[in-house]
């Protein structure tokens, strides 16, 4: 059983969360990481608190006394204009303190914003499919079905 939490961009902290609660069901964009015949469960999901991000310092905590042992970084982060810039600082904090694995994505880019994203200097120089390798595992009709 994997036990995971989602931290989300807090310029979000209303979405209701529809693409990644529908992803992980379906195992698609970064869920696709696990196997379908392996169980999964969702114990936190929280805000990074805004910019910069507060709250990573301290939620990642929660999560992990609920069982978490893997934190997803939403798409949100990703594919929000502009991306956050802390993307590799949360991920490299996160690992180094809680010793948890942190995936950044959740649910698969949506292709609409990813065209706006590719056309702009940022996306090159942040490296985005360095920094979020299981989310560019998707095809082009996937992203479709996100946007
Ligand atoms: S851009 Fe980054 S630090 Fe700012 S609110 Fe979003 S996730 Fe948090």
């Amino acid at each position: 059983m994997r036990k995971i939490g989602i931290i989300i961009c807090a310029r979000y902290k209303d979405c209701g969360g529809g693409k990644c609660f529908k992803s992980f069901r379906n195992r698609e964009g970064a869920f696709s990481i696990y196997p379908k015949d392996e169980e999964i469960e969702l114990v936190g999901y929280s805000t990074c608190g805004g910019c910069p991000g507060g709250n990573v310092e301290y939620v990642p905590e929660e999560m992990i006394k609920n069982g978490a042992d893997t934190i997803h970084l939403a798409t949100g982060l990703v594919v929000g204009y502009p991306p956050c810039p802390y993307i590799a600082d949360f991920k490299e904090f996160i690992e180094k303190k809680y010793r948890v694995k942190v995936v950044v994505g959740t649910h698969p880019i949506p292709l609409k914003y990813l065209n706006v994203h590719k056309s702009l200097p940022h996306w090159d120089k942040m490296d985005m499919p360095g920094l979020a390798p299981d989310l560019f595992k998707d095809n082009e009709a996937m992203m479709k079905i996100y946007d």
